[in-house]
């Protein structure tokens, strides 16, 4: 598109006009390159497990003499490769739907302590799988007038996260407070932590850090993407800090309206 630019060599309304069309056409080419870039990391998502499938279904057809063991053990791999292509294609819908549906958020007054002890309670057995210790601080009562689905969806993501990226017997610590007009949501961690440099990243779309890391863990590299537009729409932001070795928090900033 860029070829498209209007040259300027005047110094009347005519540059204006021109500057704000050149502007215009470098925003369009910056989606376009997104959006080409998106339609490319699908479909790298998607076919690698397809090939693993692929591969071990072919190994399992022509391979001779296996014994019950050996086709049990490929058929539970081409079956976590299933639920992996699912898990990715339930991430991208709920994008889609989240881009359609920028202005139709159900949001109703919702008693935020109890949205989190909700969401406790549902995550309490994923932490005990692992040994961690999952701790919920409520301090003072919270009302905002949210998006209840959609707004529980980005804190258990992060959450959900928080364990992911946290060793056997670690620690995770949900807050709720007000801070000036905004509610905080603080999950902290004493996972792994981020590194400094890929901070920046991580709410992109198949963003990972370690990428074999996130896949061993069932990720989809979607779930802070996710939760930071989820968070957009409702006029809210999401913070991080984090070091590496000592972990990691997030926190959910919402706007306290009534
Ligand atoms: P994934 O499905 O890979 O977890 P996310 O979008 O949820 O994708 O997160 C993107 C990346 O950010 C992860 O792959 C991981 O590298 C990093 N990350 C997110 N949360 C944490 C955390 N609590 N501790 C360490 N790393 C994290």
């Amino acid at each position: 598109h860029l070829e498209e630019k209007v040259n300027i060599d005047s110094n009347d309304e005519f540059k204006e006009v021109a500057e704000a069309f050149n502007i215009m056409i470098l925003k369009l080419d910056q989606v376009d390159t997104q959006r080409k870039d998106f339609v490319a990391n699908v479909s790298h998502e998607l076919r690698t497990p397809l090939t693993s499938i692929k591969i071990l279904s072919e190994s399992l057809i022509s391979g001779e003499d296996f014994n019950v063991d050996v086709y049990k053990e490929f058929l539970t791999d081409i079956d976590s490769e299933v639920d992996r292509l699912n898990n990715i294609i339930t991430d991208l819908l709920t994008l889609v739907d989240l881009d359609k549906e920028k202005l139709t958020l159900d949001l109703k007054i919702t008693y935020m302590n109890f949205l989190l002890e909700r969401i406790y309670l549902r995550l309490k057995p994923l932490a005990e799988k692992k040994s961690i210790d999952l701790e919920l601080v409520l301090n003072e009562k919270i009302q905002l007038k949210v998006d209840n689905e959609k707004i529980q969806q980005a804190i258990i993501n992060i959450i959900d996260n928080a364990i992911k990226y946290t060793q056997t017997g670690g620690k995770v610590k949900l807050k709720l407070y007000n801070e000036g007009k905004y509610a905080i949501i603080e999950i902290k961690d004493n996972g792994i932590g981020i590194p400094e440099e890929n901070i920046q990243n991580i709410f992109e779309r198949f963003y990972r850090v370690d990428k074999a890391r996130s896949r061993d863990t069932g990720g989809t590299g979607l779930g802070l993407s996710i939760a930071w537009q989820i968070v957009s729409l409702h006029q809210g932001t999401i913070e991080v800090e984090s070091k590496v070795g000592v972990g990691s928090t997030f926190y959910i900033k919402l706007p306290i309206t009534t």
